[in-house]
C-alpha cells in the first residue's frame, strides 16, 4: 500500500532499524520503545489488521508468530520470557493500519488495559 508507513519501510522509503528480514517478514526497533526491548515484527504483505486477514492468511501470520519467537532467541529474552502484543482497530489502540506484533521484553512487565 503505497500511503502505508510500514509497506514504506519494507520499501526502504523510510528507514529504520532492522532487526530481521527475510522474504515474508521484517522486524525493526519501536521507535518510542516502551520496555528495554520492544521489537516490531510485520509481514510484507499489506494486511490492515488481525481483524482483517483472510482465511488465507493464516498461514502467513501463523509463521509470523513464530518469527516473533525465533525472534525474541535472536536478541536474548527468550529465556527470562517476554510479551507480545496485538493492538486492533480504535478500541485495541492500533495506530498504523499494517499488522504488527509488539515483541516486548528486558524487564517484568505487567499487564495494563
Ligand atoms: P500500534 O499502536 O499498535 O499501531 O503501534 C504502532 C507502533 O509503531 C507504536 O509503538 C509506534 O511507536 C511505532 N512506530 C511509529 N512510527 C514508527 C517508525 N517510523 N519506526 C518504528 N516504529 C514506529
Ligand atoms: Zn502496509
Amino acid at each position: 500500500m503505497t500511503d502505508c508507513l510500514f509497506c514504506k519501510i519494507v520499501n526502504n522509503q523510510i528507514p529504520a532499524e532492522k532487526t530481521f528480514e527475510d522474504k515474508n517478514f521484517l522486524a525493526f526497533k519501536d521507535i518510542h520503545p516502551k520496555a528495554p526491548t520492544h521489537i516490531l515484527v510485520i509481514p510484507k504483505k499489506h494486511i490492515t489488521s488481525l481483524a482483517d486477514m483472510h482465511p488465507g492468511d493464516a498461514p502467513l501470520i501463523g509463521q509470523l508468530m513464530h518469527r516473533v519467537a525465533l525472534i525474541a532467541e535472536q536478541v536474548g529474552i527468550a529465556e527470562k520470557g517476554y510479551k507480545v502484543v496485538l493492538n486492533i482497530r480504535e478500541h485495541g489502540g492500533q495506530v498504523i493500519p499494517h499488522i504488527h506484533v509488539h515483541l516486548l521484553g528486558g524487564k517484568a512487565l505487567h499487564w495494563e488495559v
